[in-house]
């Protein structure tokens, strides 16, 4: 990484970062939280309360990472808390049918129209992995598409060229991914209905389903263009393939019933997962009936878990969800735009070229002049300035997700005094990704883009 300078350091991080590096590879648990893309120590965080994480060495910041998204009302949110404390005390795992994940789903159910029945699983990657099974099951089919940049996980078939931390580390396909897991995968540009009509013609008869982010999240803010999500929909059902949106990310956030709630394009089966759970593994799969009704013991596609339907992960996700009301909503958006309008006002002064890019709540800010409409386009961003930008912001007390292909999170914790903290600290930030960007061309073009 070439003259990043940290400003200041984590020693206490560092010493625990070195002892886990020792015990588990690369020191993290999930890639993209080692820091990797932007250098300098990972944050060991100890603690959160409300819109603030505080590190083990004593720093508190406002949160805009919100676990990657699943904290949406913020850390140890009490209702929430409570919920939780009564289900342990209840007992932590029964390996049973529990009343709590009746509740979960008929939640689910409830919000989301599209999803006739579910079926509650521990993680967004088993959930896609379980619709990806179902969808060829239910055709008789093989192959299945996906769009390069969108993320679903680390399911073996949906790894090329993935976003998340395959995006943010550069990797190319993945060792241990056998040719037969990945054959039978057709990777397309995102928002291009023109590549998914022609997949369609070369492969008539042989394409289980369509995958897509609902709006995706995983290389950056990238929504569909109108029509996209509408058009992919129509493709599928011409051809006898299902369409499966993935609102992991997007499920309960962007809206009470997610992206679904925005564009309201019926998919035939979805998957979710991070505010479903309330900080809890939890996740789940659905949509049709007459599809959901070909997993076992139902019908003979097989599925299952030692864990699903946990009582603990339910409770928790039940009582989050329960309090997502139209209010939280409406405070989540207008956190947003507060901060978009930041952003893009410090940077613009700065002339940093950049496009905000967003999708309801969520939003990334690309470093770029054009607006990011692919994977390929998210990948001209000078990645360079976002790092400048980010310990700029680390060091102010503002945590944002430590790679520039990953959308922020707000939570409706943040308040005024949050909202100060981090207009104070953006001034330096731009500043700093200007310095960053000097000799690069930077424009100091300002877009955004729904
Ligand atoms: N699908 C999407 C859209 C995601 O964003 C993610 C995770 O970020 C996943 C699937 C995988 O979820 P998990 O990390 O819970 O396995």
């Amino acid at each position: 990484m070439a003259c990043v300078t940290y400003p200041y350091q984590a020693p206490v991080s560092q010493k625990l970062f070195d002892r886990a590096a020792a015990v588990t590879p690369g020191g993290v648990n999930s890639p993209v939280r080692a820091f990797r893309a932007v250098g300098g120590t990972p944050r060991f965080m100890v603690s959160g309360k409300g819109p603030y994480l505080t590190d083990a060495d004593g720093r508190s910041y406002v949160d805009l990472v919100c676990s990657w998204g699943p904290m949406i009302l913020g850390h140890a949110h009490p209702e929430v808390t409570a919920a939780v404390q009564e289900a342990v005390a209840r007992g932590t795992s029964f390996g049973t049918p529990g009343a709590g994940e009746v509740a979960l789903a008929e939640e689910i159910v409830a919000r989301v129209t599209p999803a006739e029945q579910v079926r509650l699983v521990s993680s967004g990657t088993e959930a896609t992995m379980s619709a990806i099974r179902l969808a060829r099951g239910f055709t008789g089919r093989a192959k299945v598409v996906k769009f390069a940049g969108c993320y679903h996980g680390h399911v073996d078939a949906l790894l090329a060229a993935a976003g998340s931390g395959v995006a943010t580390l550069g990797l190319p396909d993945t060792p241990g991914v056998t040719g037969a897991q990945a054959g039978e995968t057709l990777v397309l540009p995102y928002n291009d209905l023109a590549a998914v009509r022609a997949a369609f013609d070369e492969h008539p008869g042989e394409i289980a389903c369509v995958i897509t982010e609902a709006s995706p999240g995983n290389m950056g803010a990238v929504p569909p263009l109108p029509g996209f999500n509408q058009g992919l929909k129509d493709l599928c059902a011409e051809h006898g393939a299902l369409y499966v949106s993935d609102e992991v990310m997007t499920g309960f956030r962007t809206s009470r019933a997610g992206w679904y709630g925005v564009d309201g394009v019926t998919p035939d089966l979805m998957t979710f997962g991070k505010v479903m759970g309330g900080g809890f593994p939890a996740a789940a799969f659905g949509g049709r009936a007459d599809v959901m009704g070909r997993l076992a013991p139902a019908g003979p596609v097989y599925q299952a878990g030692t864990l699903s339907g946990n009582p603990v992960a339910t409770a928790a996700g039940l009582a989050q969800l329960r309090l997502l009301d139209d209010a939280a909503y409406a405070k989540l958006d207008a956190v947003s735009a507060q901060l978009r309008q930041l952003v893009a006002e410090a940077l613009g002064k700065e002339g940093v070229a950049h496009r905000v890019q967003t999708a309801g709540n969520m939003f990334s800010v690309f470093f770029t002049d054009s607006p990011v409409t692919d994977y390929e386009g998210a990948r001209t961003q000078r990645t360079e300035q976002f790092t400048a930008f980010f310990h700029a912001m680390l060091a102010a007390g503002v945590y944002l997700p430590p790679s520039a292909f990953e959308c922020w999170f707000v939570s409706t914790a943040i308040g005024d005094a949050e909202i100060e903290r981090i207009a104070g600290a953006l001034p330096a930030a731009a500043r700093a990704a200007a310095e960053a960007g000097a000799g690069a061309g930077a424009g100091g073009g300002s877009g955004t883009r729904e």
